[in-house]
């Protein structure tokens, strides 16, 4: 009989640091500012930082209740917030434009694929486990996150990879592990979900009727829940699960 593992994907297979982060945030302003100066010399890089920093805010906002927003709605809050009409005067080039430096920046300045992640994916695939992926994504969105996964050689373990500006649910919601154990035609019996996110991946599965395995490097605290310090140990904890 087929077991399933369905994973998360920040800071469980691929890492991230702030001065990445602020990297990307560098370039996704800079290069907007560079392309919008040719047509609105007016637009100061200032207000861009801002908008770029105000549409965390509001996302954030509707995170709080496992909803999120498309990517293409991310992008269009981003431009209206910059100022009044600048939506409005873009062409769609324009705004595509954009998109791609908003999307890029992660491809520029990448996480990092933790170590020992894509072996244990391997050997999970060799025995015959069927997995998929649960994202809640930040500013990047899952088109460009395959990309990634895809350049990490990771991506084709996958049978199913939602994202959550595509399913507009985020985790901790039960939907997004429902719409996972529908696509990868799992029995949640028979289903882990691993991720480091105590209230998102450990509590959110479990209120789907799934087990889960919490990734915490420090690993400390007692919780009804097998733990481990990386993902690196998960082959040989699910055989004892
Ligand atoms: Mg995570």
């Amino acid at each position: 009989m087929d077991r399933f593992v369905t994973f998360d994907l920040w800071e469980t297979l691929i890492a991230d640091s702030p001065e990445l982060d602020g990297s990307r945030t560098e370039y996704r302003v800079k290069n907007t500012h560079s392309l919008l100066a040719r047509r609105h010399p007016g637009i100061d890089i200032k207000d861009i930082y801002r908008a770029h920093e105000k549409i965390w805010q509001e996302c954030s906002a509707l995170w709080t209740n496992a909803r999120d927003i498309s990517f293409p709605g991310q992008v269009r809050l981003f431009i209206g917030s910059m100022g009044d009409d600048l939506l409005t005067s873009l062409d769609q080039n324009e705004i595509q434009t954009i998109s791609e430096i908003y999307s890029g920046a992660v491809l520029e300045f990448r996480p990092r694929l933790i170590a020992g992640a894509r072996e244990a994916l391997e050997r999970l695939a060799s025995r015959g486990y069927r997995m998929g992926l649960i994202c809640n994504t930040g500013r990047t969105p899952g088109i460009t996150l395959r990309e990634l996964l895809k350049d990490y050689a990771i991506l084709s373990f996958f049978d199913s990879t939602l994202f959550s500006d595509e399913t507009i649910i985020r985790k901790p919601d039960t939907a997004i592990f429902e719409t996972a154990l529908r696509e990868l035609g799992a029995d949640r019996r028979r289903t882990v979900h691993v991720g480091d996110s105590w209230e998102n991946d450990v509590r959110g599965a479990q209120a789907a009727g799934i087990g889960a395995v919490w990734v915490s490097p420090q690993g400390q605290g007692p919780v009804d829940c097998p733990v481990i310090k990386s993902v690196a140990e998960l082959p040989e904890i699910l055989d004892r699960i």
